[in-house]
């Protein structure tokens, strides 16, 4: 079977099985979304387009964005930034406070709450309009001049926001805040809500498998040994505190987001964006994770 038959009936099989978990409903806007919505698209290097289902549906990647943030001040800052973020992961829920409170307000990393609010701070002092400049950068990796934020559901966040509110004010605590609260979580809210679709997602993703160079434009994104870095730290900590499951199900370098959807790379071969919005109890895709086990398995396209 070639990859493309493979997706389909994974596809197929897969939608035809009871659809469990839930969709995440703390933020009120992501809880409206259709549960039974099941995209796939695959990008590679070398010009194959592989898509089933929903892939044209634009959806709120979350914390996927934090990749790109991450991808963004990594390459104003080089390896400063892990002066004020870790690269552990973490052990605990994506947004939780416990953490900190031993480790004097330096996250484990950038992808969990935690750790991508600092890496927001680190945009604000970098960049005259951190919002616009994060948007610009962001386009610029997708070759796609519309990629937005989603007004709607960053407002959203804000106003169910007490945890993440919490978190920046606990980490200003410790000195590692150093701008106005307001400007940096507002910055966090509207990375979290970038929309993409499955298929703008992976070709998003595509530069971190092509050693940091997108591939259309030719333009280099990130130094090859930032990509390394980037991509060592999806594979570690990329999926919550199921990370360790995912590499071992899997074996890619990825990251989920609440929203439901998982990118994922197999360095010089491709990029894969999944989304089912009903979320395991670890907070990422069930339907996308039970795919790309089975993918990776049966193309045996992935790292191990
Ligand atoms: N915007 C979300 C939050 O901070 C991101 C969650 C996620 O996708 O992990 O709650």
């Amino acid at each position: 079977m070639t990859p493309q038959e493979i997706m389909e009936m994974l596809h197929a099989e897969i939608k035809a099985e009871k659809n469990l978990g839930a969709v995440a409903s703390y933020i009120p806007e992501l809880g409206k979304v259709n549960p039974d919505y099941f995209g796939i698209y695959l990008t590679s290097i070398d010009g194959q387009r592989l898509s089933a289902g929903d892939w044209d549906v634009p959806f709120s990647i979350q914390s996927i964005a934090k990749v790109l943030s991450l991808s963004f001040a990594f390459n104003l800052k080089g390896d400063a930034i892990w002066e004020r973020v870790g690269v552990e992961p973490s052990g605990s829920p994506f947004n939780s406070l416990v953490q900190l409170e031993f480790e004097s307000g330096i996250p484990r990393n950038p992808f969990i709450n935690a750790g991508a609010i600092v890496i927001c701070d680190i945009l604000c002092s970098e960049l005259e309009n951190p919002k616009e400049e994060l948007l610009s950068f962001i386009r610029r990796v997708a070759n796609n001049p519309n990629i937005n934020y989603n007004p709607i559901i960053a407002a959203s966040e804000a106003s169910e926001g007490y945890r993440n509110f919490a978190l920046i004010n606990f980490i200003r605590s410790f000195g590692n805040i150093h701008n106005e609260v307001e400007e940096v979580i507002d910055l966090y809210f509207h990375l979290s809500s970038v929309m993409m679709t499955c298929k703008e997602l992976s070709e998003t993703f595509l530069f971190l498998a092509n050693a940091g160079i997108q591939v259309d434009t030719g333009e280099r994104i990130l130094g090859v040994s930032m990509t390394k870095r980037i991509n060592a730290v999806m594979q570690t900590c990329g999926f919550y505190d199921e990370a360790g499951e995912f590499a071992f199900r899997v074996g890619l370098p990825g990251k989920s987001g609440v929203g439901g959807g998982i990118a994922a790379i197999l360095p010089n071969d491709y990029a894969i964006a999944v989304w089912s919005p009903r979320l395991n109890t670890k907070g990422n895709s069930y339907r996308g994770m039970k795919f790309l086990e089975q993918f990776t398995t049966l193309t045996e396209l992935s790292i191990f």
